[in-house]
């Protein structure tokens, strides 16, 4: 979403109680919406309305209020290795960084979702200088151009947000804060109540964000408890999901979890899947395992429904292997009903390729649409193993239910 639509979008420590009253819902449930319902993803028009559905005939003189209808889209990690840094240096002449154009074939999609959250796998400290893996470090103007492309949502919650240590975080923190634009979720300053959630009010709909990590790649899974909350925290977890139950329509968790490169959700997973479900998760975006993993409806005894994206891969990456080069962009339609009721729809899943030539030159995002044969047999990562338009649509439909992939060609 660009920042120019009428939408406030805020990191809540202040404003929230003055929207309490008309955020809290005493009931609410997910249902699936009829399957002629088509997100704004079939469009990359930013003027396109958000769902298209049937018309319903006019039943009486008095005119019915209309429910509210909305999309959010969401993107994996974006994992900014030191090619793309690099070339994003290249493009300016040296004189900056241009990430911008990594995501341009995508910048309608994303611009035209009422809200758009975005995993920020890499700290971003311009104190030091620019690294990449295994100690990862981004120019902070990633911040800004992430937002010119339209995201609002940027998560910091991951194992490499203590890369380089606390300083690093905080530095990301404050680029993330101080960007127009964004919201901050996944990290907290030294002292911050972690129950003043993140809130991002909408078209009169109001959606929290919260996110979690499985472990750091410095500190396993207990340092800075007070800037991070792991997915083993559960009094906080716990606490946080009753602050966003309360105080918004919609819950979205944010979880970096899983096994890195696999396909399959881990025991682990799908217990912290099934425990959001019971603690009133609306939705679910997992991120880390670098390659997609499936998408799943889970419901409770008492019929709350939660979408499940267990991972969506890379968004961005420089990796190697074929199935890193895959990620999931969900559009998620979402409507609140006059009565307040909401109901998220089936997502559509955009795959977006991460094209490379040989050395990695020339790296950039394609959504599977535009991709062609052509580029695939000229990838360069099939000189670590086979890339093609094949193997992209046999890694979606053995991984992913059809009926939420929108089509390649
Ligand atoms: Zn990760």
């Amino acid at each position: 979403m660009k920042f120019n639509k009428t939408h406030a979008i805020f990191a809540l420590s202040c404003a929230i109680l003055c929207l309490l009253p008309a955020c809290v819902l005493s009931a609410q449930s997910l249902s699936r919406p009829e399957k002629d319902a088509v997100p704004a993803a079939a469009s990359s028009s930013s003027q396109a309305e958000p769902l298209k559905r049937k018309k319903t005939p006019a039943s009486s003189k008095v005119k019915e209020p209309e429910p509210i209808r909305l999309t959010l889209l969401a993107a994996g990690d974006n994992l900014i290795h030191d090619v793309i840094y690099q070339q994003a240096f290249s493009r300016t002449g040296g004189e900056g960084y241009s990430f911008s154009p990594l995501y341009e074939r995508l910048q309608g999609d994303i611009a035209a979702a009422d809200i758009a959250f975005i995993n920020q796998e890499t700290i971003m400290d311009d104190t030091r200088p620019p690294s990449g893996y295994p100690a990862f470090n981004t120019p902070s103007v990633m911040a800004s151009q992430l937002a010119g492309a339209g995201f609002d949502i940027v998560n910091l919650a991951n194992n490499h947000m203590l890369d380089l240590g606390i300083t690093g975080l905080e530095a990301s923190m404050d680029v993330i804060d101080g960007t127009q634009g964004l919201t901050r979720i996944g990290a907290w300053r030294e002292g911050e109540d972690k129950t003043q959630i993140a809130l991002a009010k909408v078209k009169g709909v109001t959606f929290a964000f919260v996110g979690f990590a499985e472990y750091t790649n410095v500190g396993g899974s207990s340092m800075y408890r007070d800037q991070i909350v792991y997915t083993d925290d559960w009094p906080i977890i716990e606490a946080q999901l009753a602050a966003a139950r309360e105080r918004a329509d919609v819950v979205v968790v944010s979880v970096h979890f899983g096994t890195e490169n696999v396909t399959v959700p881990n025991q682990a997973q799908e217990a912290f899947a099934r425990r959001m479900n019971e603690l009133g998760a609306d939705i679910v975006l997992g991120h880390h395992p670098h390659m997609v993993q499936p998408v799943e409806v889970l419901e409770d005894e008492g019929g709350h429904r939660t979408l499940v994206f267990y991972s969506l891969g890379n968004f961005v990456s420089a990796q190697s292997r074929p199935d890193n080069l895959v990620g999931l962009m969900p559009i998620i339609p979402i409507e609140k009903a006059p009565d307040g009721k909401i109901s998220v729809g089936d997502p559509l899943c955009r795959a977006v390729v991460t094209h490379y030539d040989s050395g990695m030159r020339n790296l950039s995002l394609y959504p599977l649409e535009e991709y062609s044969p052509s580029l695939a047999d000229g990838h360069g990562v099939n000189a670590y193993g086979s890339f093609s338009l094949d193997g992209i649509r046999t890694l979606l439909k053995d991984t992913i239910s059809n009926s939420f992939i929108v089509p390649g060609r």
